[in-house]
């Protein structure tokens, strides 16, 4: 069962979106994961629209403006305004790394070409999204895998996509969405591997040690 779920302030700024687009695919995907979420977002959505609705009803309406509504009433009871076209969902999409093969959630799915890193058993693939510091990827631990003991300098934002994985704290479920601060330090491992998406916003301090491989890790894993 999921236990780790988005706050309700990101929930809320999610509904009216306010969001990065990093932080929106978190939101969204662990959404589709996750019912209670959805729910919250979709009565958040329903109390956003309602009161941007009053607002609208509240501000008097200059002649211009109503002018301009007339207009839009008689087109639309003319048929001259074609309908907006019906979104189709996307098909399917599937990314292969590491022998293993996963389904993307939808929030995901225009992502499936990407370019993979890889040190050890753990893989990388960064998204295109131009957010500056904050960096948002997928990111593959193998079987057995484990990331070495790290703090980081800002946020960590985890969202389990399949598979497990444990560290200090406990165990994790495909839904589970983690965020850590600077203060917590962790070693994550997994048993039967895992499909994770990731937003950092900067790199990863390593605990125990500074090596080569260590920093090749942060490289690949921030
Ligand atoms: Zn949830």
């Amino acid at each position: 069962m999921i236990k780790h779920h988005p706050s309700d302030e990101l929930l809320l700024a999610h509904a009216g979106g306010e969001l990065p687009a990093s932080m929106t695919i978190a939101v969204a995907a662990h959404c589709e994961m996750c019912d209670t979420c959805a729910e919250k977002v979709a009565q958040y959505e329903i109390t956003l629209s309602d009161s941007a609705f009053d607002e609208t009803l509240n501000v008097e309406t200059s002649e211009s403006d109503s002018a301009v509504f007339a207009t839009m009433m008689a087109a639309i009871t003319r048929g001259d305004i074609t309908p907006v076209t019906k979104m189709t969902a996307s098909p399917e999409a599937h990314i292969d790394v590491a022998g293993e093969r996963y389904t993307l959630p939808v929030a995901l799915r225009r992502y499936y070409q990407l370019g993979w890193s890889s040190v050890g058993s753990i893989s990388r693939a960064r998204l295109p999204l131009n957010e500056g510091d904050t960096r948002a990827s997928l990111l593959h631990i193998g079987m057995n895998g484990t990331v070495p003991s790290h703090t980081h300098k800002g946020m960590e934002l985890t969202l389990l996509l399949s598979g497990h994985f444990e560290d200090e704290k406990g165990t994790y479920v495909p839904g589970d969405f983690i965020i850590l601060d600077g203060s917590t330090n962790h070693t994550p491992h997994t048993h039967d591997g895992c499909l994770c998406y990731t937003v950092a916003d900067a790199p990863l301090h390593f605990t125990k040690g500074v090596s080569q491989l260590l920093n090749a890790v942060g490289r690949v894993i921030y």
